[in-house]
């Protein structure tokens, strides 16, 4: 481990401990930027990332409701506003038990560099709270993002900071979220992006977090000459992510064998076809189901129930060429890498935040497949939030075709920058290195130019 890592990660232990996943996100770049900090002094004179790795404000709070018990409730609710140097705070809003401090500032960090990459104006942020929506009555979500509004809505706005969803937040939530802080503020405004159709909304933002990285994964392909034709595709959750993640490989000719939810996951050999997403997207976006249902409705797969007894995901375990794992953090470890690689996968993009632990994208890098970090490979979302807040601006709505145009031109050039970036550092093919440097200098600038 070169000096600088041993330093930063040091003082990150220090100062934030018990908080792994932060720890864990920070070491991954702070490996890349050893390379630049060796030619770039000025960064390392400035402590850029020792400013980096403080958020900018971290917001806690109380958000009490009442169940349909008229049980009281107490949560606590998050807003790590991180970086502003080159745009409002960007980034979602997380509600699951697991969230904490720790898991935010992880994620809010990582969102830093990918929003840069998307080259649109937005600072990072993340937020969100330990409530969980699984099992809770449309009424006890409503009061429940009402009461966290309560009180986020003093602390963000249009240009200053701008929420959207993530797990456990779709548009049901944001529907909620977005009444509150209007009838708080009084005012029609962007503050929130993955809105409806009807009241601000982009066309494409539901679908973009898959499509883009459905998009990164053609061009990483391209540059073996190859395509998603004919391609076998592990994919996991069955979320916003994994849905259109599956929609857009089905539309470019590739065959998906595999979903997944937190209780377990289906394997269908013969594919999921058009009609079975719908079914899926059913399941889960109407009837809130889960997805052993699948293996209920088509009798050809097969379920196998979560173990937590085992050291490796199953799932992961098939033969295939390309995985697509869309679900959470850390749910790829180094066994489950070897099982990649043994089963013939030499393409891997992210559509979860770090679904990969350090072992296993060592094993990646090591076997020199095409492996796109979630920095990268996932900015389809953020990056048509930032068209949506664009559009907000304007008054102004444009096209499915428009956005998905644009959409596709970003997660072109993030490739480019992925793919030179990690050139011009000696490591070419690393998209690791190309996404981490290639995000972190235009914001190590913008943080220069504006001083201490
Ligand atoms: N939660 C998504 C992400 O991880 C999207 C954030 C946004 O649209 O602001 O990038």
């Amino acid at each position: 481990m070169s000096e600088f890592v041993n330093y930063l990660m040091n003082l990150v232990k220090t100062k934030n401990p018990n908080e792994p996943e932060f720890h864990q996100a920070v070491y991954e770049v702070a490996i890349s930027l050893s390379l630049v900090m060796e030619r770039h002094p000025e960064y390392r004179k400035e402590k850029i990332l020792e400013r980096m790795v403080e958020p900018e404000r971290v917001i806690m709070f109380r958000v009490p409701w009442v169940d349909d018990q008229d049980e009281v409730q107490i949560n606590r609710g998050f807003r790590i506003e991180m970086n502003s140097a080159i745009g409002p705070y960007k980034g979602g809003l997380r509600f699951h038990p697991s969230v904490n401090l720790g898991i935010l500032k992880f994620l809010a960090f990582e969102q830093v560099f990918k929003n840069s990459l998307t080259s649109l104006p937005m600072g990072g942020g993340k937020g969100g709270s330990d409530f969980d929506p699984k099992g809770k009555s449309d009424a006890e979500v409503m009061r429940f993002c009402q009461s966290f509004m309560n009180e986020l809505y003093r602390h963000i706005g249009p240009n200053t900071d701008v929420p959207a969803g993530d797990i456990g937040v779709g548009g049901r939530e944001i529907g909620y979220l977005f009444g509150q802080y209007k009838r708080l503020k009084n005012e029609f405004t962007g503050v929130l992006t993955g809105k409806g159709l009807n009241w601000g909304g982009s066309l494409i933002r539901p679908e973009a977090t898959g499509y883009g990285s459905v998009y990164f994964a053609s061009e990483m392909l391209a540059t073996r000459g190859e395509t998603l034709e004919g391609k076998k595709c592990l994919v996991s959750g069955s979320g916003n992510v994994a849905q259109y993640t599956v929609e857009k490989i089905l539309e470019l000719g590739g065959k998906v064998l595999t979903l997944s939810d937190s209780n377990g996951y289906i394997y269908d050999e013969e594919g999921i076809d058009r009609e079975k997403l719908n079914f899926v997207m059913d399941l889960k976006n109407n009837r809130r189901g889960r997805i052993k249902e699948y293996a209920e409705e088509f009798k050809n797969a097969v379920y196998t129930p979560a173990d937590p007894g085992l050291d490796y995901n199953p799932l992961w375990n098939h033969k295939a060429d390309c995985a697509f794992p869309s679900a959470t953090q850390n749910e790829i470890n180094g066994k489950d890498a070897q099982n990649l690689l043994k089963n013939g996968v030499y393409l891997i993009s992210e559509g979860a935040n770090m679904p990969c632990t350090p072992e296993a994208i060592d094993l990646f890098l090591d076997a020199k497949i095409l492996y796109g970090p979630g920095k990268a490979a996932n900015a389809g979302g953020v990056a048509t939030s930032g068209l949506e807040m664009a559009q907000n601006s304007m008054r102004y709505s444009w096209t499915r075709e428009e956005v998905d145009n644009r959409l596709r031109l970003i997660m072109k050039n993030i490739h480019k920058t992925c793919v030179d970036v990690a050139e011009k550092y000696g490591t070419p093919g690393n998209y690791v290195n190309g996404a981490n440097i290639g995000g972190f200098i235009k914001v190590a600038d913008a943080m220069i130019d504006q001083g201490i």
